[in-house]
């Protein structure tokens, strides 16, 4: 049986989410393995509290104050297992830094992640949006996921299909109360083809042939490209893409393509993807900011924190912008961060 991890009270976790808005945890554990997070989840139910599961806040809004248990996954480690041939399985622990884990794999040769270089955050919450990037998503090559099942209180090994993965879904964000990720599998390979489809991506890299490429010059192409369009969240607190871009049916994608010409869009298998960005900036939110918070000037999907603004204060932001943008276009703009804590 694992120790008991130290258990701290009224933790304020600022320092712990992206956009630094201010929130207090009543409760706070950092777990390093498995048996600590049932040990701490385990407490919980004991004190009959709530429990937010936390990696590296970057995909999270602070609405207030979290009255429950936050558990910060800290569980590290990385190993190749099954090394065969060109290929390998890559094993992080849900607390290993996604980028850098993304930097090891291409530095050792091996293909399938180089793409998602520089998406802030942990291992473990990579799955539960699917995270998505410059054409490929964490789903491409997850071969498996281990969690806690907290209806049962056992490991759980979930294959890639068990998982559900769609267009920043899975079945972690679908039932967010069951699964805490552990371990993550990623099936790798020296061998496969460079995913340099992405229009960015061919642009930035321009006549280079693919043949004189290794995943790391993907790697660093990626994050040039990032650099330039994305702030950093070190120096200008952000949650990414605060909007998903909608898919809307091809009827709906026509009569918008009637009204607004240069409506930018990505056909999909089933309906039309529309670029939120293009929708938001069309409303005139690009670069918009008040005293506290604001819109990103080069990226309308960026909400930043400017100065001491709170959580609230970003929702209210993000409540304007997609009332806007239903005004103007009839399309519902989903938001893509999780809000958690406040009232309620
Ligand atoms: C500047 C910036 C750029 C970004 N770019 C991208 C991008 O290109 N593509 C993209 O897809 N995303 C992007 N994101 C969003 C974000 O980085 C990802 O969603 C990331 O995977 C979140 O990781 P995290 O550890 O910070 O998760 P957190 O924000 O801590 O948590 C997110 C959710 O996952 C849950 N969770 C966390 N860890 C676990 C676990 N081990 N088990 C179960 N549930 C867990 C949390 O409870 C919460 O619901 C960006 C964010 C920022 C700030």
């Amino acid at each position: 049986m694992s120790p008991q991890p130290e258990i701290r009270e009224n933790v304020e976790l600022e320092a712990l989410n992206t956009l630094h808005v201010p929130a207090r945890a009543r409760f706070y554990v950092e777990v390093r393995s498995a048996g600590e997070l049932a040990q701490s989840l385990g407490w919980a139910a004991t004190e009959g509290l709530n429990v937010l599961i936390l990696g590296g806040g970057s995909n999270l809004v602070f609405a207030g104050d979290f009255m429950g248990l936050v558990v910060r996954l800290a569980i590290r480690g990385r190993r190749w297992e099954h090394i065969d041939g060109h290929n390998a399985t890559l094993v992080l622990g849900a607390g290993e830094n996604w980028h850098e884990a993304v930097l090891y794999a291409a530095r050792a040769g091996y293909r399938g992640i180089e793409n998602l270089a520089l998406i802030p955050g942990t291992a473990g919450a990579a799955p539960v949006q699917n995270i998505g990037a410059y054409g490929v998503e964490l789903c491409d090559c997850l071969e498996s996921v281990t969690a806690l099942d907290r209806t049962t209180g056992e490991l759980v090994v979930l294959e890639n299909e068990q998982c559900r993965f769609a267009y920043r879904d899975s079945v972690f964000k679908q039932t967010p109360d069951r699964y805490v990720i552990t371990e993550i599998r990623l099936g790798l390979s020296r061998s496969r083809p460079l995913m340099l489809g992405y229009r960015d991506l061919q642009e930035y890299l321009g006549d280079t042939q693919e043949s004189s490429l290794d995943p790391l010059d993907v790697a660093e192409a990626v994050m040039a490209i990032r650099r330039r369009k994305l702030p950093d969240p070190d120096k200008v607190p952000n949650a990414g893409s605060f909007f998903k871009n909608p898919v809307v049916d091809g009827a709906t994608f026509e009569s918008l393509k009637a009204r607004f010409p240069d409506i930018v869009a990505y056909p999909q298998e089933q309906g039309v993807k529309l670029a939120a960005a293009w929708l938001i900036d069309q409303c005139g939110w690009k670069g918009f900011r008040n005293e506290r918070v604001g819109v990103h000037n080069r990226q309308a999907l960026v909400l930043i924190n400017h100065s001491c603004g709170s959580g609230s204060d970003i929702l209210t932001l993000a409540e304007r912008i997609r009332g806007s943008v239903t005004a103007r276009f009839g399309v519902s703009l989903e938001m893509e961060p999780g809000i958690v804590g406040g009232p309620g």
